[in-house]
């Protein structure tokens, strides 16, 4: 076999957000930087590109905002209910998703880092707008702890910007670029990777190699073997290329795999969403209005509660939930009273079943009508009175029926009643290489393998069952920023 042969001090497997912000600080630390991707050009940017663009980082209220989006009007700041997010409530958050199993050093880096790497990927020419979503009522505009502002134009926007400062900084960026393995010396130390090309293989020798070439999702065979069978069929909200295979090639090499092995994100999507993301729909098909409505099965039943959190709490729950439906799939319905505060995505994508009655309602979903009439009328009377308001937890809440819904519980009886068919969509994979704080893949024995780093979905360690919205960019930023300074000072004193 012929292998042609290239040089880079530092090579950054993939071109997603963990990816970039790793290249981009290698390049600020001196190193030669060289991108590969595997995806064609056009297809660039990974799951960060078809992200909304969510990102979650500790603050302590508007003064910390403010310099974030430095273009809002004095109008716009006035209407803003912005409450502190400090540390221990963003850690705390992780903590309590992962049900107390996050790496709580890890934690910590991520946590601690989040608002400098925020600031640092401003200085890269990445903007900010406010979280689109945050509730309105009158003139207020409410945000939820943690999602005051989101990347500018969402992922697409996000990785634009990223791309433009590598490529005008001399980031080297090759598209159809798949690694298939990793190189070593006889001692075990990584010195480049083996890359297939439409040209043929190439190997590219480097001081150090970052992995960030996101989690094993793409895969049906990768999902069925570690995340079980049922996660054969799902549909696939991102890139098609995060197969995983590098996953298994660094196990190869003895990194520790770990984290949530069995565990992925996932949430409710339409129905008809395609079954690999699409670039054009973007995070278009996810169906988080659920709080503001029940959602049943194929048997008119329902089967969670629908207010426990907020949808940034609940939606990973709930994704997987209707997973374990028959025939895996769901219906969201709501009436008059809750359709208009629905989220704008809503309108794109497959529509809505629409009706002047449940029975008619059940019949145009293909739902037994009888069931879903005894469903609703058994919620409608387990509904207590209280005052609703989303936003807040205001805990209107059923009560006596299976499963209870423990907030935003209004009675289903203002028509035409609206229902949407959901499926669940997997986000990403929560396993993978364990690092240290450095960024450093971790041998089974628990020191680094020397010239190896890991950021982004690739690593495993922070996210179990659930994570906050928004920790994903963030996670990747922070330890691709961290993981691109020290394999660059690594490589260089080579
Ligand atoms: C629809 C959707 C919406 C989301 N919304 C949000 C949000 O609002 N906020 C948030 O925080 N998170 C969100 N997430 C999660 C978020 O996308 C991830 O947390 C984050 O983008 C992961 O970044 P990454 O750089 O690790 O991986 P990616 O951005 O996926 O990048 C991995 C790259 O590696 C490449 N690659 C894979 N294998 C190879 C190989 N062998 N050789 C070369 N290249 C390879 C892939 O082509 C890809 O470009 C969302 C995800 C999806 C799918």
């Amino acid at each position: 076999m012929e292998v042609a042969e290239l040089v880079a001090d530092v090579v950054v497997v993939g071109a997603g957000n963990a990816a970039l912000a790793a290249a981009l600080a290698a390049c600020e630390a001196g190193a030669q930087a060289l991108v590969l991707e595997r995806a064609p050009f056009e297809e660039r940017g990974g799951n960060s590109r078809f992200t909304g663009g969510i990102v979650r980082f500790a603050h302590g209220g508007l003064e910390d905002i403010l310099p974030l989006v430095p273009e809002l009007s004095e109008a716009e700041v006035a209407r803003m209910d912005v409450h502190p997010y400090p540390a221990a409530a963003y850690t705390e958050d992780i903590m309590r998703m992962s049900e107390g199993k996050a790496d709580p050093v890890l934690a910590n880096v991520l946590v601690q880092n989040s608002y400098q790497t925020l600031r640092w990927m401003q200085s890269l020419g990445v903007r900010f707008e406010l979280y689109q979503t945050a509730v309105r009522q009158g003139d207020r505009i409410y945000f939820p702890a943690g999602a005051v502002v989101q990347f500018w134009s969402g992922g697409p926007g996000l990785m634009e910007r990223l791309f433009r400062t590598a490529e005008g900084r001399g980031v080297g960026v090759a598209y159809d670029a798949s690694v298939v393995d990793l190189l070593t010396t006889v001692e075990g130390r990584v010195q480049g990777v083996r890359v297939q090309t439409p040209e043929g293989i190439i190997d590219v020798r480097a001081g150090a190699v970052i992995l960030a070439c996101g989690g094993f999702e793409a895969s049906a065979e990768r999902r069925v073997r570690y995340l079980g069978a049922d996660w054969g069929p799902v549909r696939v909200r991102g890139s098609r290329h995060n197969t995983g295979e590098l996953l298994e090639r660094a196990e190869a090499l003895g990194a520790r795999i770990g984290g949530h092995m069995d565990g992925a994100h996932a949430v409710p999507v339409d129905a008809g969403s395609p079954v690999v993301g699409d670039l054009q729909l973007g995070d278009l098909t996810a169906r988080l209005s659920y709080p503001l409505g029940i959602m049943v099965n194929r048997d008119a039943q329902r089967f969670i509660d629908e207010g426990m959190d907020f949808k940034s709490y609940s939606y990973t729950v709930v994704g997987p939930a209707i997973l374990r439906q028959p025939d895996g799939i769901a219906y969201q319905i709501f009436d008059q009273q809750t359709v208009e505060r629905l989220e704008a995505r809503y309108t794109s994508g497959s529509r809505p079943a629409m009706a002047g009655t449940i029975e008619e309602l059940a019949t145009k979903l293909g739902l037994p009508p009888a069931a879903l009439v005894r469903t609703t009328k058994a919620y409608n009377a387990a509904v207590r009175d209280g005052t609703f308001n989303p936003a807040i937890k205001d805990g209107k809440c059923t009560q006596g029926i299976e499963p209870d819904k423990t907030n935003w519980a209004l009675r289903l009886d203002k028509p035409p009643f609206v229902a949407y068919g959901v499926r669940c969509g997997i986000t990403f994979t929560f396993g993978g290489v364990i690092t240290n704080e450095a960024g450093e893949v971790t041998h089974r024995r628990g020191t680094p393998i020397p010239g190896l780093y890991a950021a982004g979905e690739i690593t495993g360690g922070v996210f179990y069952h659930n994570y906050p919205s928004g920790a994903g960019l963030m996670l990747g930023a922070v330890f691709g920023r961290i993981a691109g300074t020290k394999a660059a000072s690594y490589a260089l004193r080579r």
